[in-house]
């Protein structure tokens, strides 16, 4: 069975989009803890980031560093944090997160209610930046 993010790259499942190409996929999380909020996900599915190909894992941090400086640009924050969980969805992924101090990172705290025009202005606004 695929999870949710091969759907979300298969189209299946509707997504926020930020970026692609043949490897790589990066769209809007869909409970921020900023504006902004970015998953980079491989296409191909894997669950454990360090079960990742080599190439394939340092290929993803190299197409999130493109994504990262394009998110600086539109949101306002002292840099942009990067993280690894990976307890809840089962598909390797990395969070982008813009961050002005380290609470800012804390996945226990309460997640944006964003609407759908913002979600699409901020992924819009991203995207120009690319
Ligand atoms: P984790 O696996 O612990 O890194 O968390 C998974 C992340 O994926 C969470 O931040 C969720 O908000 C996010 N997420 C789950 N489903 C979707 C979806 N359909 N679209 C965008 N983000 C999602």
């Amino acid at each position: 069975m695929s999870t949710i993010f091969t759907k979300i790259v298969q189209g299946e499942i509707p997504s926020y989009k930020i970026a692609e190409d043949e490897k790589y996929y990066a769209f809007l999380d869909i409970n921020p803890l900023a504006k902004g909020h970015t998953l980079v996900i491989p296409k191909e599915e894997t669950d454990y980031f360090f079960d990742l190909d080599e190439d394939l894992l340092a290929g993803m941090m190299v197409f999130s560093k493109k994504i990262a400086k394009a998110i600086e640009k539109v949101v306002p924050c002292n840099r942009i944090g990067v993280a690894v969980l990976g307890l809840e969805v089962p598909h390797a992924h990395i969070h982008l997160i813009p961050i002005n101090s380290e609470a800012d990172i804390s996945f226990s705290r309460p997640k944006l209610k964003l609407t759908e025009e913002e979600f699409l202005e901020i992924a819009g606004k991203i995207r120009a930046e690319l």
